[in-house]
């Protein structure tokens, strides 16, 4: 075989005219192999595509026995062919047959060609089948004879998308299930159970038009494009839109030097050249960078193989104008959304009667995106990597929010297992509902009173449901957070009105906004932060936008006029930040009294206890509050100098830890000394042998998510808390990094017929 001798430009012509003929998809795809085996000098070509998750047919060739298509199948993996597929890179083999991977199948009549050069067939970044070609002599073959076969296969991508290829051969055998499941593993964010269709978060393109005859027209479009994709990460960078938070500083710099890089643009610019859309010559010189990247023994340059992979992507959204998330499409009516991560705002874009389940392949179960998920009883799992890119936009998907499990595909026994699982949560669930009106008091007698984190209108129809006593801490930065404007006074106070309406008579503690960290605002312009959980945010940005402040506490007052109105102030870290945000409380209330308007029946004020710093100035701090109210979420992070957003720390310090039980005993103790009211409100009161523990070290009330009601109230009717109280205490001078186990055992010795 010689190298290639016509001009790719002239192979992809005649390819196009084949495809666009009028023959069948069978015959056409004939045609292709003879020409690519004649164009390229080979005796074999043959075009291998995936039926079944992970079978490779042989769908056509020219130079192998005609009676092996439809025939020859060899698994992911398996022979050569499965081997290219499961490497995903161009593979060249001068003796093909020496080659430990080498499987002969007897009725391919292979054994009389000694080389060989396969290239996937990509689409939409995933293996859809193997082009290869043959020779008999044991050659070599040339860069420029890969990049050509290459070049070709993604066009034969196109053939897969028509879907006209299986049509006839589905409508000859009976399957339709895929043969296998695939199964991942993450970490419940969420609980439930879900069963749905997938959608991408951020869809994954397609090319659909590789070939073009207009290579200036297909340049400018280019231009275009990376001018856009520019913008776009400025914008990301400016931290404006600090919803991509989670995105990190040091990819987004890769991105803007790629971006900007000539060398890039000109690799693309010369496979347009050839012949090539703009995004389908984005593709290729992608599916280069792949392979030059695949092969490279730097861990680091590997690791940034999804970063660019991400890029090229963003880069042909814009070429396509499809730049928005899967939030403003039309979305089947049970979605499962397939995301790499996201924020609160963007999950909340989301219409909540179509969405059942969240799939994460990054997050973390103390973020705001999994806070936000559990008040919409949305199931989530996170931490699934590799899920992504596997499924199929539109696959059936069961997400199993109880166990942090995901099937793709699942094959009928699995629909069944999962069936049997909703029965059983629904039978648990009910026997929560049971409790609902029950007290939730301890076998000693020991009353715990157990209230709803908010933050949305319909959290307040869980509070009713789940039986909590009132709200313990409502978010107020929801609100803000889905609106691109400043709500204004009027808005503010209608919507704090109308959820004590609805909280009828219940108490509601309102926390004033919050924003900042990873719950940005639209409305309000921010600089970048290299560590903004330790940033401008909450009570920060209060002080320094007071307006902000000012109007919220108005609109409170306004809303709780006559009623009963608990306010308190997120991430104060000292006392004076304290008497400061009491003293614009007070000029409001002055301003609401001087308007000659009704005052709230009663006024109570406290803070959240979320920066290590105040516990050390707890005696000046509690004879100036109403109550205090833990924020365990900000408060362990900040206590053990670990992101509470960064999964590489997820689980790395334990809440039931000596020191970390040390101080919330310190709290629950000072505030009884002064008699101060205190709650926990930190997602971790939610687990019932977290608000066990913290029982035994003297909290009686927390606040937590609705679907935790029911669990912990349970735990604690079982609970005799003397005896456990007893057993704690002894634990909190040792030294494990964790109490966890211990403390698992104690529950058991204590709850039950104990
Ligand atoms: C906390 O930090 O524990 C808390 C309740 O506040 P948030 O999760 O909203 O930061
Ligand atoms: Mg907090």
């Amino acid at each position: 075989m010689t190298p290639i001798n016509n001009a790719p430009r002239l192979l992809l012509r005649r390819l196009q005219m084949i495809m666009a003929g009028t023959g069948s998809a069978d015959d056409r795809l004939q045609d292709i192999m003879q020409l690519i085996a004649n164009n390229m000098v080979c005796e074999v070509c043959s075009v291998y595509f995936i039926r079944s998750s992970d079978v490779l047919e042989l769908f056509a060739t020219e130079g192998l026995q005609r009676q092996a298509i439809h025939q020859t199948r060899l698994k992911f993996g398996e022979g050569l062919v499965g081997f290219i597929a499961l490497s995903g890179r161009p593979q060249a083999f001068a003796d093909a047959q020496e080659h430990p991977k080498f499987v002969l199948r007897p009725e391919t009549g292979e054994e009389d060609y000694h080389s060989m050069l396969g290239v996937p067939i990509m689409r939409a970044g995933k293996v859809v089948g193997v082009l290869a070609v043959q020779n008999k002599s044991k050659r070599f073959y040339i860069a420029e004879e890969i990049e050509a076969l290459q070049t070709v296969a993604m066009v034969l991508a196109e053939f897969v998308a028509g879907g006209e290829l299986f049509e006839s051969l589905e409508q000859s055998e009976e399957t339709s299930e895929r043969s296998t499941t695939t199964r991942f593993e993450g970490q419940v964010f969420a609980e439930g159970l879900a069963e749905g269709t997938a959608v991408l978060h951020e869809p994954k393109i397609e090319v659909l038009r590789h070939l073009s005859k207009n290579p200036t027209r297909q340049k400018r479009r280019l231009t275009k494009a990376l001018n856009d994709l520019t913008a776009q990460i400025d914008q990301i960078m400016s931290a404006e839109d600090l919803k991509h938070h989670g995105e990190h500083r040091e990819i987004l710099d890769v991105y803007k030097l790629f971006a900007k890089d000539k060398g890039w643009k000109k690799k693309i610019s010369a496979a347009i050249g050839t012949g090539l859309t703009a995004e389908a010559a984005v593709e290729k010189i992608q599916t280069d960078n792949r392979n030059r990247m695949l092969s490279t023994e730097d861990p680091y340059l590997r690791e940034r193989l999804h970063d660019l992979d991400d890029l090229a992507n963003r880069l042909n959204r814009h070429l396509m104008g499809k730049v928005g998330t899967a939030a403003s499409a039309d979305l089947p009516d049970n979605t499962i959304l397939l995301a790499q991560n996201m924020g609160p705002a963007e999950l909340l874009e989301y219409d909540r009667t179509k969405l059942k389940a969240v799939i994460l392949k990054e997050g973390s179960p103390l973020a705001h995106v999994a806070i936000v998920a559990r008040a919409l009883g949305i199931t989530m799992v996170g931490q699934v990597k590799g899920a992504i890119d596997h499924v199929e936009e539109g696959e059936q998907v069961i997400v199993n929010g109880l166990e942090g499990t995901v099937y793709f595909s699942p094959q009928s026994e699995i629909l069944q297992g999962y069936q049997e699982n909703i029965a059983q949560r629904s039978e648990l669930l009910a026997s929560y509902d049971a409790l609902k009106d029950k007290r939730a008091i301890t076998k000693d007698g020991v009353e715990i009173e157990l209230l709803l984190n908010a933050g949305l209108a319909i959290d307040m129809e869980s509070m009713h449901k789940s039986g909590a006593k009132g709200v313990g801490l409502f978010r107020t930065e929801f609100q803000f957070m889905v609106s691109d404007t400043l709500p204004r006074v009027k808005s503010q106070a209608e919507f704090y009105g109308a959820i004590l309406d609805e909280a009828s008579g219940k108490p509601v503690t309102f926390r004033t906004l919050d924003i900042g960290g990873d719950k940005p605002v639209s409305f309000l312009k921010r600089e970048a932060e290299v560590n903004p959980a330790l940033g401008w945010r909450a009570i920060r940005i209060s002080f320094d936008r007071p307006a902000l402040l000012r109007y919220q506490i108005r609109a409170l007052l306004i809303a709780s006029s006559g009623r009963d109105l608990n306010i308190m102030f997120p991430m104060i870290a000292t006392v004076s930040e304290f008497i400061m945000a009491k003293e614009i409380l007070q000029k409001e209330v002055d301003r609401h009294a001087k308007a000659g308007r009704t005052l709230p029946k009663t006024l109570k004020v406290g803070t959240m206890l979320e920066v290590p710093s105040l516990l050390w100035q707890m005696d000046e701090l509690l004879p100036l509050t109403d109550f205090i109210s833990v924020g365990s979420n900000d408060l362990m992070q900040f206590f053990f100098a670990c992101d509470r957003e960064n999964p590489k720390l997820n689980g790395r310090y334990d809440i039931l830890s000596a020191p970390a039980l040390k101080m919330l005993k310190l709290i629950a103790d000072k505030c009884h000394e002064y008699d101060v009211p205190v709650t926990l409100c930190g997602e971790a009161g939610g687990q019932p042998i977290t608000a066990l523990t913290l029982m035994a070290l003297g909290y009686r009330r927390f606040s937590i998510s609705s679907s935790s009601i029911g669990p912990v109230k349970m735990a604690i009717r079982r609970l005799n808390l003397k005896k456990f109280e007893k057993n704690i205490n002894l634990l909190l001078s040792r030294s494990d990094h964790s109490l966890r186990n211990q403390i698992q055992l104690y529950m058991q010795d204590y709850s039950g017929n104990g």
